[in-house]
């Protein structure tokens, strides 16, 4: 049992970015942080999986899916980029997939922690960050949405990003960096009230507001700016003039 959840390396061919060359590298496919906390920390500053090209000495980062265990914490993440061909419904399949797989192999009956997917490194960074902080990623991500919602010109979900701060955060704001996508930029900082999300949290705690949260982020990709996008696109449809409904059938 316990061979099977150790981190997990494997052998990759992959093609350098810089010149093209082919290589062989290992790389970590799944890590668990409990049993090697220096991994958490090489993931969290961008070490890991990263290496050097030995045609051209480019240093890079390899974009591939990994599993994030910390059993201590109750973390358990699967990173699974949107690259080569992946496209958000084969990532949620694999997602589902793993998933099933898991709760075949665990007694019946045994409650299985909930597992989150991220589909962006910044985002797996940002839900470790997220989760330790001991938030309700379903909530801080509804915060985004409203940010998104409320700064329509300054804020484009289509171009900016928001991420999670925990380092700047306090006991009473939690803290917010404006990143733009493009150019990965951190821009501006926004801020939330703690007693706001712990009002939200009482709100969608339980009964009529958890469905409407769960409605609003069914899993297992929990993203406000997606789902910001998401029901922009909805509504555009919706729009009488848009025809977009006519053009689907
Ligand atoms: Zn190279």
């Amino acid at each position: 049992m316990v061979r099977d959840v150790m981190s997990q390396k494997s052998h990759h061919d992959i093609a350098c970015p810089g010149c093209g060359a082919e290589l062989c590298v290992e790389l970590y496919d799944s890590v668990l942080v409990d049993e090697e906390p220096g991994l958490r920390t090489d993931l969290l500053t961008g070490k890991l999986n990263r290496v050097v090209c030995d045609k051209c000495g480019k240093a890079f980062r390899v974009d591939q899916p990994l599993v994030y265990h910390d059993r201590e914490q109750e973390i358990f993440i699967h990173y699974h980029p949107l690259v080569g061909g992946v496209t958000m419904e084969s990532a949620v399949d694999a997602f589902n997939r793993a998933m099933a797989e898991l709760r075949r192999l665990v007694p019946a009956g045994m409650r299985l922690p909930e597992t989150h997917l991220v589909l962006e490194w910044s985002e797996l960074a940002e839900r470790i960050f997220v989760l330790e902080e001991g938030l309700e990623p379903r909530v801080v991500e509804h915060i985004k949405y409203m940010m998104f919602q409320q700064n329509p010109e300054k804020l484009d979900a289509s171009s900016k990003g928001l991420l999670f701060d925990a380092q700047d955060s306090t006991d009473e704001m939690l803290c917010f960096v404006v990143q733009d996508r493009a150019s990965r930029k951190l821009e501006a900082m926004l801020h939330f009230a703690r007693k706001d999300y712990e009002a939200l949290l009482n709100v969608f705690g339980e009964g009529q507001g958890l469905k409407l949260l769960m409605d609003q982020f069914p899993g297992p990709v929990v993203n406000g700016r997606l789902k910001f996008l998401q029901d922009r696109l909805m509504e555009k449809a919706e729009e009488p003039e848009g025809g977009r409904e006519e053009a689907k059938a």
